[in-house]
This record gives structure tokens, C-alpha cells and sequence, in this order.
């Protein structure tokens, strides 16, 4: 079984793939837990290429291709590997956010992600995505106050207008939309415990645990 997790910054992704993980392995289930971009040493090289902006230059097509040969890497080295296995991989970020970021955000038409998508991807496509919805004013104040709390640098969309959260909220509705059969959008508002609560009914009706 392969579940991602996609949403903006400060949805609390990383807080509820933790949950989620912990949940399943308690029954027992062997899982793997990753993340995009990055996921094996190689794709976790790119990853800080880009994101720490020592290639800032690159533009949103360039950043396509980049990801796409991150998730190369990841699915070889590590997704298919684990579901030949039958283990469950749950990760943080897959192909949606290629969509969202390079293609909602960075004008990368559907077209070209799409064939990369084809190509890199194939026929491991998640069983199932779920979409942390948060209005971006509440979702930027978490995150925000997780950088001060971390005093880290925050990630690289932070200090984006409201605008461009609410762009990148839309593009994933979109892609919920269109793909009703493998994305679930859940409410991430309210406390860790209730939204773990909604993700847990999800996984389970959808994957039948
Ligand atoms: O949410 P997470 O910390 O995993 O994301 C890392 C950063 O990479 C975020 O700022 C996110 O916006 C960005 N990103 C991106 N393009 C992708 C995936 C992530 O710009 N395809």
C-alpha cells in the first residue's frame, strides 16, 4: 500500500504522518516512512540543492526535472523495493506537489508535468493521497511559529504572500477533484488528535484495516 501526504506549509503534515505511522505499525504492519523531495541519499542531495537555493537560478521547468530525477531515484532505490515487499510506504510529499508548486505556483503546464509524471512515475501511483486542508492564515501562523520556535530559516514559501498559499491550497482541491478515487481531502483544523482521528477512519475505510 503506498499513502502520500500533500498539502501547504503548515497543514501539520509531519505531525500526522507520524500518527499514521505509529498507528500502523502498532498492528503490527512493517512500513516505511519517507519523504519528498528526498528520500534516499542521492534524492536528499537534490533536495538540498534546491531547496537551499544554491541553484536559485533554476526556473520552475528546471525545478520539474529536478524533482522528477529525485523521484527516480526514490522509487527505485526505495518505493518499489518496499511494496515488492508488501510493506506500507507512507510519504511526505509525492508527485502532487510537482503539480502544486512547479506547476499551480511556477506555470509548468499540466502537459509537461503530466508526461514527466508518466514517465518517472508509471503505474506506482499512491493508493491513496490525503490533502491536509487548512485556511493558509491559520496554516502560515502555525507555520511561523514553528520556524521561531525551531529558529530555523522556514521553508522556502513562508514569507509568500497569502496569495500564493491560497494558489497553492486551490491547486490541490483541483487535483482532489479530478482524482476523486485516490485523494480524500481531510480538515486540518483543530487539534493533532482530531485531525489524526480523521486520517485514521480515512485509511482505514479506504485500505480496509
Ligand atoms: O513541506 P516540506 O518541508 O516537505 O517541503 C519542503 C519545501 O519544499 C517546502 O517549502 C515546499 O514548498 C517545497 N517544495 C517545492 N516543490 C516540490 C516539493 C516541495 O517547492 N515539488
Amino acid at each position: 500500500r503506498f499513502i502520500t501526504f500533500e498539502g501547504g506549509e503548515g497543514t501539520g503534515k509531519s505531525t500526522q504522518i507520524e500518527r499514521l505511522v505509529e498507528r500502523l505499525r502498532a498492528r503490527g504492519l512493517d512500513v516505511v516512512q519517507t519523504r519528498e523531495p528526498g528520500g534516499t541519499p542521492r534524492a536528499e542531495t537534490i533536495r538540498r540543492a534546491v531547496l537551499s537555493g544554491r541553484v536559485a537560478a533554476l526556473g520552475p521547468f528546471a525545478e520539474a526535472l529536478m524533482m522528477n530525477a529525485a523521484r527516480d531515484d526514490h522509487l527505485a532505490e526505495l518505493i518499489r523495493p518496499a511494496l515488492a515487499r508488501d510493506a506500507w510506504v507512507v510519504c511526505d510529499r509525492f508527485a502532487d506537489s510537482t503539480r502544486a508548486y512547479q506547476g499551480a505556483l511556477g506555470g509548468v503546464t499540466t502537459e509537461v508535468l503530466a508526461a514527466l509524471e508518466d514517465l518517472v512515475v508509471g503505474d506506482t501511483k499512491p493508493d491513496l493521497t490525503i490533502i491536509l486542508d487548512l485556511d493558509p492564515e491559520i496554516a502560515l501562523a502555525r507555520a511561523r511559529a514553528r520556524t521561531r520556535a525551531e529558529g530555523g530559516a522556514g521553508d522556502r514559501f513562508e514569507d509568500e504572500g497569502l496569495h500564493t498559499h491560497r494558489k497553492l491550497r486551490q491547486a490541490f482541491l483541483d487535483i482532489a477533484a479530478a482524482e476523486p478515487d485516490r485523494c480524500v481531502v481531510i480538515d486540518a483544523s483543530g487539534s493533532a488528535d482530531e485531525v489524526a482521528e480523521r486520517v485514521w477512519r480515512v485509511v482505514s475505510n479506504r485500505l480496509g484495516l
